[in-house]
């Protein structure tokens, strides 16, 4: 059985003062005890202080991107060994937002998704197919590309620590979220996929979240489905009774 993993990515927002206030909100509004596993990804400047002000909660904490360096003349950069430092357990990698915008290709995800296993953090991979090519019919064909690009070369021992979130780009911030037979198919076809391409027990065991205008009203249906193992919630994840909401979907 495949623990859920609901996830938080505060994206662009909330400055240091006001993602530590957030955090102890979180921390008192979630308590001690979830049937789920939680995690948030606040912004850089605010990992160390988030995850001192998380200590003694079972929320994780991410970073929303990493270099995969670790360490030299790459100004700018973080490392994971850098965010492992500031106490966070969990990195996102692969964002749509990072693909569309920062030029982030399955090469790169692949190079950080190395430099994140060998720091001992747990990588959450994002993949998903833009809304023109869904239109074109390729969503399995680039979903494919996406997962053996991104994960390859991984040993059975690494990959057993990484969770997939599927998140198609059209249905992210836009209200849309996919239909439960759309998410559901591509779900059941992304298990298959790395258990064709590396291994069945691997993929049974293997997360996989679904992102994309996920809020409390549709948290229900989407974790009623048999392949989906969470949720990697943007918007709806910015306030604590929205995304307290959606942790006790149940
Ligand atoms: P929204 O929940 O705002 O659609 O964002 C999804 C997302 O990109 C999470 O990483």
């Amino acid at each position: 059985t495949r623990t859920p993993l609901i996830a938080g990515n505060w994206k662009l927002h909330k400055d240091c003062a006001e993602s530590v206030a957030f955090a102890h909100e979180l921390k008192s509004a979630i308590g001690a005890d979830t049937d789920v596993d939680v995690m948030v990804a606040p912004t850089f400047t605010a990992l160390y202080p988030v995850c001192e002000a998380l200590k003694g909660s079972p929320i994780a904490v991410a970073a929303q991107d990493m270099f995969w360096e670790s360490k030299g003349a790459w100004t700018g950069e973080i490392s994971a060994e850098m965010i492992r430092s500031c106490g966070c357990t969990h990195v996102i990698i692969g964002h749509s937002e990072r693909r569309q915008y920062f030029g982030e290709t399955d090469e790169t995800v692949n190079a950080k998704l190395k430099s994140a296993l060998e720091a001992g953090l747990v990588p959450v991979v994002c993949i998903g197919e833009t809304d023109e090519e869904r239109k074109q019919g390729k969503t399995f064909e680039v979903l494919d590309t996406q997962v053996k690009m991104g994960l390859k070369g991984l040993s059975a021992e690494e990959l057993a620590s990484v969770v997939l979130a599927y998140e198609p780009v059209w249905a992210i911030g836009t209200g849309n979220t996919a239909t439960p037979d759309m998410v559901q198919e591509v779900h059941a076809f992304l298990r298959k996929s790395v258990a064709d391409s590396l291994q069945k027990e691997l993929a049974n065991a293997m997360r996989i979240l679904y992102g994309g205008s996920v809020k409390s009203g549709n948290i229900a249906e989407l974790m009623a489905l048999e392949d989906v193992d969470g949720a990697l919630v943007g918007g709806a994840s910015l306030d604590t009774e929205s995304f307290s909401g959606i942790v006790r979907y149940k």
